[in-house]
C-alpha cells in the first residue's frame, strides 16, 4: 500500500509541485495519473521510489516512512520497485536479453550486460520476461533493432525480471504511435492483473487512461482534482 498523507513538494528554487497530496493506492491497483504538462505528475511518480524528497507530509509504502531510508535500504527498497521511462533508457548496442539482465546487480549490470555474463537462472527469468511482454522472439536480437513499442516492451521485461512489487511508468507511451501505446498499455493491463503488480502510470491521453486503467487520479497545478474509477469519469477533468 502506498500512503501520501498531506504531502507537498518544493522543489530549491521554491516552486511547489505538490501540494497537500492526500492519496491511498492499494496493492494490485492500476492508476492512471493525469493531467496537464507541468500538473506536477513526473513529480508525484517519483517521489515513491524516493528520486525526488517531499518536504511536507509523510509518504509510506507497506507501513515504511520513505523519507527514513537511507544507504543499503533504501537501494533495498527500490529494487521492489520498477521503474519505466518514455525513452526507454536501454543500452540500444547489445542484445535484449542483455538489456533484460540489466536489472540484476544494478552495481555491475552495466559491463555484464555488454559481455552478458550471468547464471543460467537469471537468463531463463529474463528470457520469462521476454515472454511475458511477447517478444521472446527478440531476445538475441540487438536493441536498436527494435520498434519503439519493442523496445517499451524490453523495458517492462527488464522491470518484470527484478520481481517488482510496483511499477511506476513515467509517460510510457507518449513517444509510441497510437496502436503501439494502445498494446503497451495492453500490457500493462496484464500484468496488472496476472501478476497482482501495483501500476502507477503517467499518461497525458485520458482517453487510454479511462480505457486500460482501473481508476484515475487527476492533478491541475500540483494538486489533486479528481480521484476515482475509470469507469465513472464523465465530465472533462
Ligand atoms: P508533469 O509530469 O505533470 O509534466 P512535472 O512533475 O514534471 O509535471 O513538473 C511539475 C512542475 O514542477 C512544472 O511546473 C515543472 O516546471 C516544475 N519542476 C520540475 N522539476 C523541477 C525542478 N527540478 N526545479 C524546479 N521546478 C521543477
Ligand atoms: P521531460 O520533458 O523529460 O519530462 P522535464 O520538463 O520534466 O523533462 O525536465 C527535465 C529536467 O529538468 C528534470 O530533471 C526536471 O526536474 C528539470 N526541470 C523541469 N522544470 C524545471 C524548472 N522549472 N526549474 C528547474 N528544473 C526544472
Amino acid at each position: 500500500m502506498i500512503e501520501f498523507n498531506h504531502v507537498s513538494k518544493k522543489y530549491p528554487n521554491g516552486f511547489e509541485a505538490l501540494k497537500d497530496i492526500n492519496l491511498t493506492i492499494e496493492q494490485g491497483e492500476f492508476v492512471a495519473i493525469i493531467g496537464l504538462s507541468g500538473a506536477g505528475k513526473s513529480t508525484l511518480l517519483r517521489t515513491i521510489n524516493r528520486m525526488h524528497d517531499i518536504t511536507e507530509g509523510s509518504l509510506t509504502v507497506d507501513g515504511t516512512d520513505v523519507m527514513q531510508l537511507r544507504g543499503g535500504e533504501l537501494r533495498g527498497f527500490r529494487r521492489k520497485i520498477g521503474m519505466i521511462f518514455q525513452s526507454f533508457n536501454l543500452v540500444t548496442r547489445t542484445r535484449v536479453i542483455n538489456n533484460v539482465l540489466m536489472s540484476k546487480v544494478p552495481e555491475l549490470s552495466f559491463f555484464r550486460a555488454l559481455f552478458g555474463i550471468y547464471p543460467k537462472e537469471d537468463k531463463l527469468n529474463a528470457l520469462e520476461a521476454l515472454d511475458k511482454v511477447g517478444i521472446l522472439d527478440k531476445a538475441f536480437v540487438r536493441a536498436d533493432q527494435l520498434s519503439g513499442g519493442q523496445q517499451q516492451r524490453v523495458a517492462l521485461a527488464r522491470t518484470l525480471a527484478q520481481n517488482p512489487q510496483i511499477i511506476l511508468a513515467d509517460e510510457p507511451v507518449a513517444s509510441l504511435d497510437p496502436v503501439t501505446a494502445k498494446q503497451v498499455m495492453g500490457d500493462f493491463q496484464r500484468i496488472n492483473k496476472e501478476m497482482n503488480i501495483t501500476i502507477l502510470l503517467n499518461i497525458h491521453h485520458v482517453d487510454l487512461a479511462l480505457q486500460y486503467a482501473s481508476r484515475v487520479v487527476g492533478i491541475r497545478s500540483g494538486a489533486i482534482v479528481y480521484d476515482g474509477p475509470a469507469s465513472e469519469v464523465t465530465e472533462e477533468i
